[in-house]
């Protein structure tokens, strides 16, 4: 087992490395379940909830709500991960997690396993990738941040570039905003 750490990249990257995933992790976290015993399941929860850990006689489980949509279960799935890689549930019999995402600091916890998420979700080195065959494509300069505004062939190319992160990475326009952000390559005037 990994040692606790605050390096959620670091963290992130041992567990794909020690998986051997290269591509799509969001494909792959049913492979990681597996290998650490954990079950996963959808189940019908409230609205507020977006899943939940769980250590029932045992037996651990993975639930996410139904009612969202899957790349929203994607991001929870991964969340939770990062709740058990992170220790964060030897003694708890059940956490539940709502408001995944929404980047607030409010709960310590809520924001390291939203970080792992992120972390394991769009490693650098994929984003950097698919980032290249995004500019290849749009025949826009490689170095130069994706500009997004209100005119229409930028914002044709961030939907664009959306498209081709979602298909990739199974991650929502949201997500991925806040990571090329944090990566340089996107620069939002948009609000
Ligand atoms: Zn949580």
């Amino acid at each position: 087992m990994i040692a606790v750490t605050n390096d959620f990249e670091k963290l992130a990257n041992e567990i794909l490395s020690s998986y051997k995933i290269t591509e799509k992790p969001f494909m792959q976290i049913s492979k990681i379940c597996k290998g650490e015993d954990i079950k996963i399941r959808s189940a019908n929860l409230s609205e507020g909830v977006d899943g939940l850990f769980a250590n029932i006689d045992e037996q651990k489980f993975i639930f996410y709500n139904s009612n969202k949509p899957a790349q929203r279960s994607v991001f929870t799935k991964a969340h939770e991960l990062g709740h058990y890689f992170l220790k964060h549930t030897l003694d708890k019999e059940i956490l539940t997690c709502s408001n995944i995402g929404n980047n607030s600091k409010a709960n310590v916890q809520e924001w390291q396993a939203d970080q792992f998420a992120v972390y394991f979700l769009m490693p650098k080195e994929l984003m950097y990738k698919h980032y290249i065959e995004v500019c290849n494509s749009q025949n826009r300069t490689i170095g130069r941040p994706l500009y997004v505004d209100r005119q229409q062939c930028n914002y044709i190319d961030w939907q664009m570039t959306c498209a081709h992160f979602k298909f990739e990475l199974g991650v929502s326009k949201e997500a991925l905003r806040y990571r090329l952000e944090d990566l340089g390559l996107l620069r939002w005037n948009l609000d």
